[in-house]
């Protein structure tokens, strides 16, 4: 058992606005979010570098990155593109030590704005963790449009 903080939030120790789960996999608002709608995806096996992962659970990953971006484009949020971004290791900006990928949206003409966000986001860590309000919101219209994704 780590005391990683995403090993923390699989175990429910700590709060998270969860998107989706599996057996294998776990999705979340990002508590920091680079644009709104920054959803994390992670395996709920505590590994650090993507090729330590089988390729069965990094099938998952991926494949979950892919279905959450599909309901973002679908929900009210309705992002025009999106970064799928993950940082294998400290010295690639990794500052949690949990595989993870970033389902990162992209509004028509955000340019600024994401490079402002980007630059502020070391003293949004470091101040720490946001008010959560609004995540929920955002939260729930992906949960709702995968939800007709998967037809039901
Ligand atoms: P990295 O820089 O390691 O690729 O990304 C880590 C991400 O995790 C960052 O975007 C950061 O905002 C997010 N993060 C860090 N701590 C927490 C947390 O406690 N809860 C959530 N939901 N996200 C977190
Ligand atoms: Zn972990």
């Amino acid at each position: 058992m780590t005391d990683c903080i995403f090993c923390r939030i699989i175990r429910g120790e700590l709060p998270a606005t969860r998107v989706y789960e599996d057996a294998d996999v776990l999705a979340f608002m990002d508590i920091f979010p680079l644009r709104r709608g920054h959803v994390l995806v992670i395996p709920r096996e505590h590994q650090v570098q993507l090729h330590q992962l089988s390729p069965e659970v990094r099938g998952r990953l991926i494949d979950t990155g892919a279905r959450i971006a599909q309901a973002l484009y679908a929900s009210s949020l309705q992002p025009a593109a999106a970064h799928f971004a993950i940082n294998d290791g400290p010295a690639a900006q990794q500052s949690v030590p949990h595989v993870h990928l970033h389902v990162l949206p992209r509004y028509a003409g955000d340019g600024g704005r994401f490079l402002l966000r980007l630059l502020r986001k070391p003293f949004d860590l470091a101040l720490g963790p946001a008010a959560a309000g609004g995540l929920e919101a955002d939260a729930a219209a992906i949960r709702a449009a995968l939800a007709k994704i998967d037809g039901h």
